[in-house]
């Protein structure tokens, strides 16, 4: 089905509408808990703004077209949104999660969603066998996050699909890595896809909020009913700001990712760096994979140095990144996973998960590539004279 605009056409026509009543290019901010019904037994469309607002409902109606779906829901974060859409399941119900989930999706499965009965399996889900393996007769979502966090390792949405069709089960993949830019995860078989709009979709790390996008009405129909009862809504100037940011998201994700790939082959050329994660780079077993379902590697790459010692001397050294958790945004976001992301596991876990003790993971944001890479150089050269220097004395 071919598509009559460009993605970047339409980002913009999802994005901009001008109001009916003014004329104004931009969805008004309709501040309102309540609206006015006119009689006794005639509502009107909106009613109370938890089940209803028409500011979030412009975000809602963009984000559906973008990802191809029949209904979104903005959520008031990325966890938000992911849990709402685990409590579809029911007690006694079993859902496939890949082994190295985001951290929030790890601990509402571990410490809540098994209190209700609720049970799952962690497998690598860049091995379908595996995948195919852990389907139980009460599996009813197979879950995928791909690329993964932080190695950025590559799971083929379309195969998992297939495979979640087969045994009667559902695939949600969370999309917040690629955005809808690179990555349709509904166009490639999946039943629903989740976001955490805090991220690339935002765009400038003042905003934290979820999107999710169901495949079909029936799904839609369940989703919008919980959206309504647990009542975790994204509010009004949240989803304004999301807005702003969707207009942009195609020329900076873009942007980004063109430099992530010239800073990750800039790294992979450098002794000090033992290892350059990022899922187009030709050594990388998902990269083929990653082109066919998503075009590009994305913003976000991540590389380890030889320890924590040398991790801790390069993020001291550059002066462009911030230090930060988070990813997605305008600044590049440099972060330390066995510390940050990844501090809920012991040591033993994040080895099992390759999260060594030099892995650093990198956002790359909209600074110019050689800047970066200049910036990058020099903190490679601290950690080079430090590892020189412990040679020297033996240490
Ligand atoms: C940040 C993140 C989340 C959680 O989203 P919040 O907006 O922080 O609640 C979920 N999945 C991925 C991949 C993330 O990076």
């Amino acid at each position: 089905m071919a598509e009559p605009f460009d993605f970047s056409t339409k980002l913009i026509k999802e994005s901009v509408s001008v109001d009916r009543e003014t004329g104004a290019a931009n969805v008004p901010v309709y501040l309102s808990s309540t609206f006015h019904q006119k009689d006794f037994d005639r509502y009107g469309k909106y009613d109370y703004s938890r089940s209803g607002n028409p500011t979030r409902e412009a975000l809602e109606k963009a984000i559906t077209s973008l990802e191809g779906g029949v209904r979104g829901f903005a959520f008031a974060s990325g966890m938000a949104a992911i849990s709402t859409a685990f409590l579809l399941l029911s007690s006694g119900d079993h859902a496939v999660v890949p082994k190295n989930v985001y951290g929030g999706t790890f601990r509402i499965l571990t410490q809540v969603l098994n209190r209700l009965g609720i049970s799952h399996t962690f497998v690598d889900t860049t091995d379908l066998d595996a995948v195919e393996q852990a389907i139980r007769p009460n599996t009813k979502v197979i879950y995928v996050e791909t690329p993964s966090n932080p190695t950025l390792r590559v799971t083929d949405i379309r195969a998992v699909s297939l495979i979640a069709k087969n045994h009667g089960c559902q695939t949600f993949v969370d999309n917040t890595f690629m955005t809808p830019v690179f990555q349709r995860p509904l166009e490639l078989g999946a039943d629903l896809v989740l976001h955490s709009a805090t991220k690339f979709i935002s765009g400038h790390s003042d905003v934290v909020a979820g999107l999710a996008v169901a495949g079909n009405e029936e799904l839609a129909d369940r989703l919008y009913f919980l959206q309504n009862a647990l009542g975790a809504v994204l509010g009004v100037q949240d989803s304004w700001l999301l807005l702003r940011g969707l207009k942009t998201l195609d020329v900076r994700i873009r942007k980004s990712a063109q430099s992530a790939r010239k800073i990750a082959d800039f790294l992979l050329k450098q002794p000090e760096v033992q290892a350059v994660y990022y899922p187009t780079l030709q050594d990388h077993p998902g990269a083929d994979l990653q082109e066919r379902q998503a075009g590009s590697g994305g913003a976000v790459l991540s590389f380890e140095l030889k320890d924590e010692k040398s991790a801790r001397m390069f993020v001291n050294q550059v002066t462009l990144p911030v230090f930060a958790v988070s990813l997605g945004a305008v600044e590049s976001i440099l972060s330390y996973p066995p510390k940050m992301s990844h501090a809920e596991l012991n040591e033993e876990e994040r080895e099992k998960a390759g999260i060594h003790s030099g892995l650093l993971r990198l956002s790359v944001g909209l600074e110019d590539a050689g800047d970066l890479i200049r910036d990058f150089s020099a903190g490679l050269a601290a950690v080079r004279e430090n590892e020189q220097a412990n040679v020297g004395s033996g240490k």
